[in-house]
């Protein structure tokens, strides 16, 4: 079964952990900091705060904004739902909004439908790894007196124009999973360009405390003084050695599935319409963090399931990102959402299906999944006289 997502290690990756497994730090040592001066370079960030992973790195930017009970934090329906139980973990509701219907990104009109006097945060996602309009978004933010928060778990290495993503928001968090860009096993990232907000988040992933282990043992001192209440989200130095040698081959990583992108695009113009890619947004570059296509339900004699199931039949590893998160139970008990909330998102859902893209995946496997979509398109398209 070809996945729709996985890692892509070497030999060099293998080597950075080992050497770090043989050094004296194990975790909070010189390669998380040295991952951190790499990232932030990389994603033009005065600042990048490693943490243990994406969600962590969501939650402790939301902590650092002083998110809390009483806020309200405007996040997209279109998500996964780690970027709304962030919310959660500060005692504050999230608030789903509406998608743009072409590139299922939240966009400053449908984050304005959802503000009140609560609202602190609008959390934008860029869904499958094309940054939104931060522009448009950041605008608004400023004019309403809210923060901009990017979950940009899937958009490391896309661009805006000539600026990274992780430079387009007042915070960025990114997650260093396997089946992102890339990874450390677990991992997650928040950048910025605010010193004070970064000091808050290397607290808070340390128990609140204000110095880490290293400073006081090199400083010959027991001395440390909780501040705020904390968690332990740290991030170690043999993940960091990983991150470091994967961070080097992103700008590759990222090259490959756009290519193999390009690939698709070309091969599912030639099929009728009975799928198409998502819309993208111009000005911006794509780092296909998911190849996202929408079948067009009223050409088929079947649903989005049935097309599913011949796919992973046919060995095509397809999967669904996402199922709306008001939908969820949890939301639905918690907060009394439910269908209809996001009429954008609910539609979209039925028709889209994820198709394998990863660095490491041969221009053959991709081949396999043309030939694949095209045989069972083709066998449930209806026939018109
Ligand atoms: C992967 C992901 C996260 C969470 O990252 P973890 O590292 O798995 O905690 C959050 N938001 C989005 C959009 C993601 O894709």
């Amino acid at each position: 079964m070809l996945r729709y997502g996985r890692h892509h290690l070497d030999e060099a990756d293998v080597a950075a952990v080992l050497e770090v497994l043989r050094s004296e730090w194990l975790t909070t040592g010189p390669k998380v900091e040295e991952f951190e001066l790499a990232f932030g370079r990389a994603t033009g960030s005065r600042e990048a705060v490693a943490v243990s992973s994406g969600t962590a790195a969501l939650h402790a930017a939301l902590q650092a904004l002083g998110v809390g009970p009483g806020d309200e934090v405007i996040v997209p329906a279109m998500t996964f739902a780690a970027t709304a139980s962030s919310v959660l973990y500060q005692g504050a509701q999230p608030v789903f909004a509406d998608v743009e219907p072409e590139t299922l990104l939240l966009g400053p009109a449908e984050a304005e439908a959802r503000i009140t006097p609560s609202t602190k945060v609008v959390l934008a996602v860029d869904y499958a790894g094309q940054p939104c309009d931060y522009e448009g978004l950041g605008a608004l933010a400023e004019s309403r007196g809210l923060a901009l928060v990017a979950d940009a778990c899937h958009a490391l290495g896309a661009t805006d124009g000539l600026r990274p993503v992780g430079s387009l928001a007042e915070l960025s968090a990114f997650s260093l999973h396997p089946v992102k860009a890339m990874t450390a096993g677990e991992g997650g990232v928040v950048t910025t360009d605010s010193e004070e907000l970064a000091s808050k988040m290397r607290r808070f992933r340390n128990h609140g405390i204000n110095s880490d282990f290293r400073q006081r043992d090199a400083g010959a001192s027991w001395r440390y003084d909780v501040e705020e209440l904390g968690y332990n989200y740290r991030f170690t130095d043999f993940q960091s050695a990983l991150a470091v040698s994967q961070l080097k081959k992103l700008p590759g990583f990222v090259a490959r599935r756009r290519e193999i992108a390009r690939r698709y695009d070309e091969a599912f113009e030639g099929m009728d319409g009975l799928l198409r890619p998502l819309g993208s947004r111009p000005g911006a570059t794509h780092a296909y963090h998911l190849y996202v296509v929408r079948l067009d339900l009223k050409r088929l004699s079947t649903g989005r399931t049935s097309v599913f199931k011949a796919l992973r039949a046919e060995g095509i590893g397809v999967n669904v990102h996402y199922i709306p998160v008001h939908l969820h139970p949890l939301y639905v008990k918690r907060l009394g959402t439910g269908a209809g909330l996001c009429p954008v998102a609910e539609a979209a859902y039925e028709e889209i299906l994820t198709l394998p893209i990863f660095p490491a995946m041969e221009d053959s496997d991709a081949e396999d999944v043309i030939r694949a979509v095209s045989k069972v398109l083709r066998a449930f398209s209806r026939k018109t006289a």
